[in-house]
C-alpha cells in the first residue's frame, strides 16, 4: 500500500509525453486545431535528443538533381529489407515533400543552394531510378545541425499556438483502466517533487528511443525508452525489437556520431591495410551503402584482422580530400566534435570510427495514424483506446529491419502530424475527461514507493553498466544462438539486482538518483524483450545479423515480431503480417526480391 500523496490533478483533451521532434509536431498540430493540449518532458524541450540529429531530413524535392517520391519509397522498402509496411512507407515518402516545405515555411533555417532552394546532400541507401540510377541528393540539411534547427522552430510554433508545457516533469506510468483503455499518466515534478495526475481523452507517447540499452551508443543519456517500458507494463507489446541499427561511423571511444552526411560530402572508409574496402561489399553504392551493410563490412574487416591500429579494432574515415570550405560550411559540428573528443583536425587527419548502436527500428506498434496496436485486445490490428505513439518510440513500421539515414526526422514529423490529424477527428472537445482508474493509480504508486524507500538497495549505475555490457557483448553487430543464450542467462542472473535497485534518499526534489533508478529499470525491461526477440528470429535481415543463420528467410520470417513482457519477466512472442500492399492507386508496391542496395 502506497503512502498518501497529495496529487495535483490536471484534465486535458490531449497530453503528449515527450518534447522531441515527434512530440512537438504532434503537440503543435493538436493545439492548432483547438484541442486543450499539454506537453510533458523530463528535459527542456529544445534539449530533447532530436537536437543531436545532424545530417538531414529526407524528401524527394529534386533541388540538386532529379528525384521522385516513388524512388524514395523503393529505397525505403529495400532498405527495410521488405519488413517495412508498404502502406506506411508510401504515406511517409509522399507526405515528405509537403512536410519539409511546411517546416521551411514555419522557419527552419535550411542551408541553401546558390539559387536559394533548400540544400540537399547524398545519404546512404538513397538512390534514383530504384537503384538503377545514381545516388540521390535527398537529405534536406541545415548544415550538420538539422535536428537542432527543426526542434527550435517547432518549439516556437507550439508556443505560438498556446500549447501548455510541463517541463522537467518525469512520467512514471500510464493510467490504464480495466478495459485496457488509457486515461492519462502519473508524473512528478523534478523541481519541487510534487506528484501530478494528468487525465486526458488521448495520451500520446513520444518518448524517443532506447539507445542506452547498449554500452556504446550515439544517443543521449536521456534515451532510456521510458515510453516503451510504460507500454510493456500496461500489457502492450513491443514490435521488432531485435532490429537495432549500428551506425558505421561512431567515434571510437565516446561513440559520438559522425554523420553519414560526411560520406555524402565525399568522405570514405579505409581499413588497416590502407584499402578502400567498401567497393568489395557494395560495388554500386560503395561508402554510401545502407548502414547495416557498411557496419557489417567494417565488422568483417576488423574480425579478419584488417582493422586499423595496433589492436586492429577500428576503421578510418577520411575527410581530408574534401575542400576546407565545404567542411567548414557543411560539417562544422563534426570538425568541433572530433577536435573535442579525439583532438584530431579532420582537415588533415583521418577519424577513427567503429559501428555503434544508433537506432532501434522496433517500438510500440501503431497504425498509420499513430494509434497504438495491441493484438491481445482482439485481433492483430486491435487498437488501444486513448493511446497513441509517435517518433522513435513507435513502430509504424516504416523502417522494418533497417532504417535509412534521414528517414527518422521524416518519420517523427510526418507521423507526429498524422497523429494530430487523427486526434482532431476522434477527440470530442465537448466531452468530459475520463476519471483516473483508482486501482491502477495505487499500483503505480506502490511500485514507485517501494523504489523510493529502498535505501539499502543496489546501485542503479552499476546495474545499468552490467546490463549494457551484456547487451553489447551478446546482442551486438554479430549474433549467434549460443552467445545470445548466454546473454539471456546473464540477464536472468542480474534480475535480483535489478529488482533490488534502491536510492539513498527518498527526497523528491531534484533526486537524480531516483530518476536514474526509474530509467535503469525501464532499460532492463526493454533489454529482456530485445534479447528474447533476437534469440527467436532464426534468419539474418537488416540490423539483425546472425552467424548461424546467414540468409534472409522470407518463407518463414517475412513477419513482424510482437513481444509482451509479463510481470514475472517472461517474454511471450507472437507475430503480425507485413503489409506488402500500399492500398493506394498512386503508388506501386515492391514485392520482395533480391536486395540491390
Ligand atoms: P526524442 O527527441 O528523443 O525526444 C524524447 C522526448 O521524450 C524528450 O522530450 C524527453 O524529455 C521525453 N521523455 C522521455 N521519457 C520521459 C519521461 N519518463 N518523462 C517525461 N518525458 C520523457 N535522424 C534523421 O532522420 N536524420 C539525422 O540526421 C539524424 N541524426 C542523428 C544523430 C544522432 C547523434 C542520433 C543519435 C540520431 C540521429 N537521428 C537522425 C535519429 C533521430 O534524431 C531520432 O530518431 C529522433 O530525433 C527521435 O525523436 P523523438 O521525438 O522520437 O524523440
Amino acid at each position: 500500500m502506497a503512502r498518501n500523496y497529495n496529487i495535483v490533478d490536471h484534465a486535458h483533451d490531449v497530453i503528449v509525453l515527450g518534447a522531441g521532434g515527434g512530440g512537438l509536431r504532434a503537440t503543435l498540430g493538436m493545439a492548432a486545431t483547438g484541442l486543450k493540449t499539454a506537453c510533458i518532458s523530463k528535459v527542456f524541450p529544445t534539449r530533447s535528443h532530436t537536437t543531436a540529429a545532424q545530417g538531414g531530413i529526407a524528401a524527394a524535392l529534386g533541388n540538386i538533381k532529379e528525384d521522385d517520391w516513388h524512388w524514395h519509397m523503393y529505397d525505403t522498402v529495400a532498405g527495410s529489407v521488405w519488413l517495412g509496411d508498404q502502406d506506411a512507407i508510401a504515406y511517409l515518402c509522399h507526405e515528405a515533400i509537403p512536410a519539409v516545405i511546411e517546416l521551411e515555411h514555419m522557419g527552419v533555417p535550411f542551408s541553401r543552394t546558390e539559387d536559394g532552394r533548400i540544400y540537399q546532400r547524398k545519404f546512404g541507401g538513397h538512390t534514383t531510378h530504384c537503384a538503377e540510377g545514381e545516388m540521390a541528393a535527398r537529405a534536406c540539411a541545415a548544415a550538420d545541425r538539422t535536428g537542432h534547427a527543426i526542434l527550435h522552430t517547432l518549439y516556437q510554433q507550439c508556443l505560438k499556438h498556446k500549447a501548455q508545457f510541463f517541463i522537467e516533469y518525469f512520467a512514471i506510468d500510464l493510467l490504464m483502466d480495466e478495459d485496457g483503455a488509457c486515461r492519462g499518466l502519473l508524473a512528478f515534478s523534478l523541481e519541487d517533487g510534487t506528484l501530478h495526475r494528468f487525465r486526458a481523452k488521448q495520451t500520446v507517447l513520444a518518448t524517443g528511443g532506447c539507445g542506452r540499452v547498449f554500452e556504446s551508443c550515439t544517443s543521449a543519456h536521456t534515451c532510456t525508452g521510458d515510453g516503451n517500458a510504460m507500454a510493456l507494463r500496461a500489457g502492450i507489446p513491443l514490435q521488432d525489437m531485435e532490429f537495432v541499427q549500428f551506425h558505421p561511423t561512431g567515434l571510437k571511444g565516446s561513440g559520438c556520431l559522425i554523420t553519414e552526411g560526411a560520406r555524402g560530402e565525399g568522405g570514405y572508409l579505409v581499413n588497416g591495410e590502407g584499402e578502400r574496402f567498401m567497393p568489395k561489399y557494395a560495388p554500386h553504392e560503395k561508402d554510401l551503402a545502407s548502414r547495416d551493410i557498411v557496419s557489417h563490412a567494417e565488422g568483417v574487416e576488423m574480425r579478419e584482422g584488417r582493422g586499423c591500429g595496433d589492436d586492429r579494432d577500428y576503421i578510418e574515415l577520411h575527410l581530408e580530400d574534401i575542400d576546407d570550405e565545404v567542411l567548414e560550411s557543411k560539417l562544422p559540428g563534426i570538425i568541433e566534435t572530433v577536435r573535442i573528443f579525439q583532438n584530431i583536425d579532420i582537415r588533415t587527419d583521418p577519424i577513427p570510427v567503429v559501428p555503434t548502436a544508433h537506432y532501434c527500428m522496433g517500438g510500440i506498434p501503431t497504425t498509420l495514424h499513430g494509434e497504438v496496436v495491441n493484438p491481445r485486445l482482439g485481433g492483430v490490428n486491435a487498437t488501444v483506446p486513448g493511446l497513441m505513439a509517435v517518433g522513435e518510440t513507435a513502430c509504424v513500421s516504416v523502417h522494418g529491419a533497417n532504417r535509412l539515414g534521414t528517414n527518422s526526422l521524416l518519420d517523427i514529423i510526418v507521423f507526429g502530424r498524422a497523429a494530430a490529424l487523427r486526434a482532431a477527428e476522434i477527440v470530442d472537445a465537448e466531452a468530459d475527461v475520463p476519471e483516473s482508474p483508482k486501482d491502477c493509480e495505487d499500483k503505480i504508486l506502490s511500485r514507485f514507493d517501494a523504489l523510493r524507500h529502498n535505501a539499502g538497495g543496489e546501485n542503479a549505475g552499476q546495474v545499468r553498466a552490467a546490463m549494457q555490457k551484456i547487451m553489447q557483448d551478446h546482442f551486438g553487430v554479430f549474433r549467434k544462438a549460443d552467445t545470445m543464450r548466454e546473454g539471456i542467462d546473464k540477464l536472468s542472473a542480474l534480475r535480483d539486482s535489478i529488482e533490488d535497485i534502491g536510492v539513498t534518499s527518498p527526497d523528491l526534489t531534484w533526486n537524480m538518483e531516483l530518476v536514474t533508478a526509474l530509467e535503469v529499470k525501464n532499460l532492463c525491461q526493454q533489454a529482456d524483450v530485445l534479447a528474447a526477440s533476437a534469440q527467436n528470429r532464426t534468419e539474418s535481415r537488416g540490423g539483425h545479423i546472425r552467424d548461424d543463420y546467414e540468409d534472409r528467410d522470407d518463407d518463414n520470417w517475412l513477419k513482424h515480431t510482437v513481444a509482451w513482457r509479463d510481470e514475472d519477466a517472461s517474454v511471450e512472442i507472437d507475430y503480425r503480417p507485413v503489409r506488402l500492399d500500399t492500398g493506394r492507386d498512386d503508388a506501386d508496391t515492391f514485392p520482395p526480391t533480391e536486395r540491390k542496395i
